[in-house]
């Protein structure tokens, strides 16, 4: 099947006014303005209306915090009453539960332009020990490309953890677990549709020779590395009284300072800290919505991209968002970082960067993330008829600055995913309904 997204509004993309020709689920042509495809095309889809982007990356999430968001006892607070407050009730965390609210956050990614996304499952409940399968089943149904974390937490309260004891597993069950799901799932290959992390996940719950043994196992089965760092001054404050070193240091010690890693949230850096990070090529995932939330602090995105890390965007967990909107992550990026940097040291374009290309970086990931031949055919279309973009005037900054926040079509692998800003093949109503009804278990 060859499609041409023929002349848009908008692309960002350098030098393809004329649009895009996509091929077998990759894009085999960039048409500068006035050229036509050098061959016949078997779809012409008219893009005059659409502004063109490169299908957003999700460099970070929880799907199951779908089913707590906005609960009453947990909003208005700091991350470590926030997470005493929800461990508890996601400690209800039933297989079924976990389906649905993967499949309704993939949707919800989905509608707002994203085609790849990366789940952080730290959660390991009894009955929940297949966490990973259920995930990529959900991934599969939905057609988006994942990265399904592994994660884990073997530091619980008893052993001076954040966590209570009813959620966390034995480094042998992690590490155990850890293999099998990388034997059964994980696709290094380009165009893969499934890959999976390791993700112990933070220095409050987990220890270090869970963090060593981890990062030799992502080694021999070549896979990212992931965990949350620097989120707050509380786990600074942890890990200099329990390792007595600074989280960077812990990351140094443990094997994990590498390309193949990449942070969730990387806020309270020093400056002696961002230039490891960044000789290292170690990714931060910036997480500005959950940030502001959580009133954590603002990620150092410009110091860590100019000493080498690649910065990426994540939504986070939908009870610190508590949305899965990556046009509204983009828009907030652009935001926060203005207060921090001054308004012309961040633009549109370097947000729509960041969520990208920057978020493919950080999940190791070279063919998805860019509008460029060769790359695979991920495309998020905007529309520009609603009341709010009436009047703008540079189409793709109107997309961050008046805020976009619904595709109206998502190709993925060369295939519509989203059409009319509908879900292709999938009842949503029904899906938000079941959804809706899991939820009540949480209450
Ligand atoms: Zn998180």
């Amino acid at each position: 099947m060859r499609t041409w997204i023929k002349t848009p509004l908008a692309i960002f993309a350098d030098d393809a006014a004329g649009g895009v020709v996509t091929e077998d689920g990759r894009i085999v042509e960039l048409l500068p303005d006035g050229r036509l495809p050098t061959a016949p095309v078997d779809e012409t889809f008219d893009a005059s209306r659409h502004v063109v982007l490169p299908g957003l990356v999700n460099a970070h999430h929880h799907f199951y915090q779908t089913l707590t968001r906005a609960h009453p006892a947990a909003i208005n607070k700091d991350l470590f009453p926030w997470l005493k407050a929800l461990y508890p009730i996601w400690a209800r965390l039933k297989p079924a539960h976990l389906k649905i609210a993967a499949k309704l956050a993939l949707t919800e990614l989905m509608l707002s332009g994203c085609t790849t996304a990366a789940d952080h499952h730290y959660l390991y409940p009894k009955g929940l020990e297949n966490a990973v399968d259920i995930e990529v089943e959900a991934a599969r149904e939905i057609g988006m490309r994942v990265t399904i974390t592994r994660g884990s937490m073997n530091l619980s309260e008893k052993d001076g953890g954040l966590p209570p004891d009813s959620v966390v597993q034995s480094a042998d069950e992690i590490l155990a677990d850890s293999e099998r799901v990388l034997k059964l799932f994980h696709d290094p290959k380009p165009g893969a549709e499934i890959r999976v992390a390791l993700a112990p996940c933070s220095p409050f719950s987990i220890d270090k020779p869970l963090m060593i043994e981890t990062a030799k196992l992502a080694e021999r089965h070549d896979c990212q590395l992931h965990t949350h760092l620097c989120e707050t001054a509380d786990e600074e404050r942890f890990c200099l009284e329990v390792y007595g070193v600074r989280p960077v240091d812990l990351l140094e010690e443990t094997g994990w300072m590498s390309k193949r890693t990449w942070l969730a949230h990387g806020i309270h850096f020093n400056d002696q800290e961002i230039a490891r990070l960044g000789k290292a090529g170690v990714g931060v995932g910036h997480c500005a919505a959950s940030n502001m939330v959580l009133a954590s602090g603002i990620c150092r995105t410009c110091e860590l991209e100019r000493a080498g890390s690649p910065v990426g965007l994540g939504v986070d967990g939908s009870a610190s968002n508590d949305s899965s909107n990556m046009m509204e992550a983009l828009r907030h990026a652009l935001m926060i970082g203005r207060l921090r940097y001054g308004a012309a040291s961040i633009t549109h374009l370097d947000v729509l960067r960041w969520g990208t290309e920057g978020s493919a970086r950080c999940l190791g990931r070279d063919d998805v993330g860019k509008i460029e031949v060769g790359r695979q055919a991920d495309l998020a279309l905007f529309r520009l008829d609603e009341p709010r973009f009436s009047g703008a005037h540079d189409a793709l900054a109107a997309l961050v600055l008046c805020g976009a926040h619904r595709a109206d079509r998502v190709m993925i692998g060369g295939r519509w995913r989203v059409i009319d800003s509908a879900p292709v093949g999938l009842d949503l109503e029904k899906l938000i309904a079941d959804h809706s009804d899991a939820a009540r278990h949480f209450a």
